[in-house]
């Protein structure tokens, strides 16, 4: 969407500079100019979901309540004690599976359903390459998670998020292809990089604020020890949290 108007502005400006300039000697550098800048902002635009450069994705909350979401499980290393900090809170979260984790442990599966959370499509393969998958290739990647959630669940995911939260040009025809809906965030919180909960903690409270989308994963275990505290925070400051879904149906 905002790619192809980019797109287009930059054709235009290569036809003006190559009319304007043609007999210039330094064409081929201004035309060199034009093309790299343009890269520069399609590379941008590919790592920046929160642009919405090439889909639009959920970015933040429709109802200014706040929506834990737990990428890259499940894990039966960490998501068991994810689950239990947030019975006890009595909350519910999203989270974006792995195809292949959820083939290996259906249980988590069915219990992250049981417990009453909202499972979205983080694609089957999580491959580093995803992003350069051709079209196809992607669609037949998600559409295979959302194969394997429903086989489990009974139920078909509505939401994904983009792995690694790189977009492109595919990414508009997936979503159009399998009607899902994207997720972005507003704070990555960096937790499978941050070791110290408090830190990470610091990090997420210094930016939340009424409609966040706050990017966890449920593989991390400095989430597990900060979560307890993370929650305290939103209870204090009556900051509700929800699952994606009843945002986006509303
Ligand atoms: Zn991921």
């Amino acid at each position: 969407m905002k790619h192809k108007i980019v797109t287009g502005i930059f054709i235009a400006a290569l036809l003006l500079v190559g009319i304007l300039y043609y007999n210039h000697p330094d064409l081929i550098l201004f035309l060199t100019i034009i093309i790299v800048l343009y890269l520069a902002i399609t590379a941008i635009g590919s790592y920046q979901i929160k642009l919405n450069y090439y889909i639009n994705s959920l970015n933040h909350t429709a109802d200014d309540s706040i929506a834990l979401t737990f990428d890259d499980g499940p894990d039966p290393a960490t998501t068991p004690q994810i689950l239990e900090i947030l019975k006890l809170a009595n909350l519910k979260a999203t989270f974006f599976i792995i195809g292949k984790n959820a083939e290996k442990y259906p249980e988590l599966i069915k219990a992250i359903n049981a417990d009453g959370h909202i499972i979205g499509n983080h694609s089957y393969s999580h491959n580093s390459g995803i992003g350069i998958y051709s079209r196809q290739k992607l669609v037949d990647d998600v559409n295979r998670c959302s194969d394997t959630i429903e086989k489990i669940t009974g139920v078909r995911p509505t939401i994904f998020r983009p792995p690694f939260g790189v977009t492109n040009p595919r990414y508009a025809y997936l979503l159009q292809t399998t009607g899902l809906k994207s997720i972005g965030w507003t704070i990555r919180s960096y937790d499978t990089t941050i070791e110290n909960e408090k830190k990470l903690y610091n990090r997420i409270t210094s930016q939340l604020k009424a409609g966040s989308i706050v990017l966890l994963h449920d593989t991390s275990t400095t989430t597990i020890r900060m979560l307890p505290a993370l929650i305290n925070y939103c209870n204090q400051n009556n900051l509700p949290v929800k699952p994606i879904n009843v945002l986006t149906e509303q």
